[in-house]
C-alpha cells in the first residue's frame, strides 16, 4: 500500500547533511508509490532544495524563516510539528544526527506517536516496514515494526545508500509559515564556538582514523591526522585519549560519544573497550593497530596490525601517497 513519508532534511552550517539524502533513499524504498515530502528550515535554502528533489523528493516544504537558521530546540519543534500537520504523512524520518535525536522524541512525545530510534537498516518485508537497530551497545541487532498509526524513525547515517542524483527532477516547492507561539522560543544561538577544525563531519564521515591512550599526547595525533588526510576521512578519538587531554571531547567515539559506521576505522592505539565498541563496532571494515596481540579491539577488527602505531601509520599515510 502506497505511503507517504515526509524527511527532515538536516543542515549543517549552511549545508544539507548527507543523511538527508539517506533518509530520502529509505523514503523512496517504503513509499511504493505515495508522495515523498523532505522540508528544509531556514533561510537561503534553494540549493538545498534541488539537491533534495534530485534525490528522491516530489515535494519540498521550505520553511523560510531566520529564527530557524541555527537550530534551537524549541523553533524546529514548532515548525516540525506545523509542517507534519499539513503534510499528514504516513512515515516520518529524520537523520539519528543531533538535531533528529533532540526533536524527535519530543515530537513523538507530543503527538503521541512511537519512535524507532537509530535504525541502519530500513526494508519492507511482506507489505510491512521492518526497522533494524542495534542493541547492547551494538552486540545484537533488533527487527522492529510500527503495528498502528504513524511510523516514525530516526537513522543512522552512513548505513543506507543515497539513490542516484537525477538531474531532470524537480520536486513541487512549497513554502509553508509557521506561526510562533509567543514565548515558544526560549533560546536564541548567539555565536556558534567551533572545537573541532573544519573538514570532514565525524559523524558522517567514509573513513575514521581514531586514536586512543595510545598516542601518548596531543603531538602524538598528528600522523593520525595525516592519514586521515591523504584518506579523505576525519579523525577521532577514544574517550581514553579525551580524558587524558590529548584531544577534544567533540572527538570522541562510543557509549557516551559519537556513532559512527564509516567504509572503514583505523583504529589506532585503542584497547576497544566495550564502550567504545558501542560507537564503531559496525563500522563496515575495521583495521586495529596495537602493540598488544591480546587487545579486545582485534576481535572486532577485520585486519589487525600488532606494532607501534607511530611506526605502521606512517608508513601506511606513505603507501596510501601513491594510490
Ligand atoms: P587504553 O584502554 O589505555 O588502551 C590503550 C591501548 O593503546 C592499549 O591497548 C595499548 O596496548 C595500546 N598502545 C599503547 N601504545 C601503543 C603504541 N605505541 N602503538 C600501538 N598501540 C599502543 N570509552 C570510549 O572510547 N568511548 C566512550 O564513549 C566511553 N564511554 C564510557 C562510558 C562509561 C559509563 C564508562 C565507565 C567508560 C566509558 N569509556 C568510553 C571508557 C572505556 O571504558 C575505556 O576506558 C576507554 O575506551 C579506553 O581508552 P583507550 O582504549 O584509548 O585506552
Amino acid at each position: 500500500m502506497s505511503k507517504n513519508v515526509l524527511v527532515l532534511a538536516d543542515i549543517r552550517d549552511g549545508e544539507l547533511r548527507n543523511v538527508a539524502l539517506e533518509c530520502l533513499a529509505a523514503a523512496s524504498r517504503v513509499a511504493d508509490g505515495g508522495v515523498v515530502t523532505a522540508t528544509v528550515f531556514g533561510s537561503k535554502r534553494k540549493e538545498t532544495v534541488e539537491q533534495l528533489s534530485h534525490h528522491g523528493a516530489d515535494q519540498v516544504v521550505t520553511v523560510s524563516d531566520t529564527r530557524l537558521d541555527s537550530y534551537t530546540t524549541d523553533a524546529y519543534f514548532q515548525a516540525f510539528k506545523q509542517v507534519i500537520e499539513k503534510v499528514n504523512p504516513d512515515v516520518i524520518l529524520t537523520g539519528h544526527t543531533a538535531v533528529g535525536r533532540d526533536v524527535s522524541p519530543r515530537i513523538a512525545a507530543r503527538l503521541e506517536l512511537g519512535l524507532i530510534s537509530d535504525c541502519t537498516e530500513v526494508e519492507v518485508v511482506d507489505g510491512k516496514m521492518v526497522f533494524t537497530r542495534p542493541i547492547y551497545a551494538g552486540k545484537a541487532f533488533v527487527k522492529k515494526s510500527v503495528r498502528e498509526g504513524t511510523v516514525f524513525a530516526t537513522l543512522r547515517p552512513n548505513n543506507i545508500p543515497v539513490l542516484e542524483a537525477d538531474t531532470s527532477r524537480s520536486a513541487v516547492v512549497e513554502e509553508l509559515e509557521v506561526t510562533f507561539a509567543e514565548d515558544a522560543i526560549r533560546t536564541l544561538v548567539k555565536e556558534v564556538v567551533r572545537k573541532t577544525t573544519d573538514g570532514v563531519d565525524l559523524s558522517e564521515a567514509r573513513v575514521v582514523v581514531s586514536g586512543g591512550r595510545g598516542v601518548k599526547s596531543e603531538d602524538g595525533f598528528k600522523p593520525l591526522q595525516e592519514l586521515a588526510d591523504v584518506l579523505g576521512g576525519a579523525v577521532g578519538a577514544s574517550r581514553g585519549a579525551c580524558d587524558a587531554g590529548y584531544c577534544d571531547y567533540a572527538l570522541q567515539i562510543g557509549q557516551t560519544g559519537k556513532v559512527v559506521t564509516p567504509d572503514l576505522y583505523i583504529a589506532c592505539g585503542i584497547s576497544g573497550a566495550i564502550q567504545h565498541l558501542a560507537g564503531m563496532s559496525n563500522s563496515k571494515v575495521i583495521v586495529a593497530i596495537n602493540k598488544d596481540p591480546e587487545a579486545s579491539i582485534f576481535s572486532v577488527a577485520d585486519y589487525g596490525i600488532v606494532g607501534d602505531l607511530f611506526e605502521v601509520v606512517p608508513m601506511l599515510t606513505e603507501e596510501f601517497k601513491k594510490v
